[in-house]
């Protein structure tokens, strides 16, 4: 494996719900533009944000 890449170099984003910052994941690989949440938990909007929640509310 090579040591050139490690977590620190993948893309990271601020959770549009909780605030967090997250790092990227492979199943958002197709999609990583448009992830805004770090969770599902996060996705279905326990606190929505400028009614971004109702758009990213698929699955
Ligand atoms: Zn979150």
């Amino acid at each position: 494996m090579p040591r050139g890449v490690s977590k620190a170099d993948l893309p990271t984003k601020v959770c549009a719900t909780c605030g967090r910052p997250f790092a990227w994941r492979k199943k958002w690989a197709r999609d990583w533009e448009a992830v805004r949440y770090c969770s599902d938990r996060c996705r279905a909007g326990s606190r929505p944000a400028r009614g971004a929640a109702a758009r990213d509310g698929k699955a």
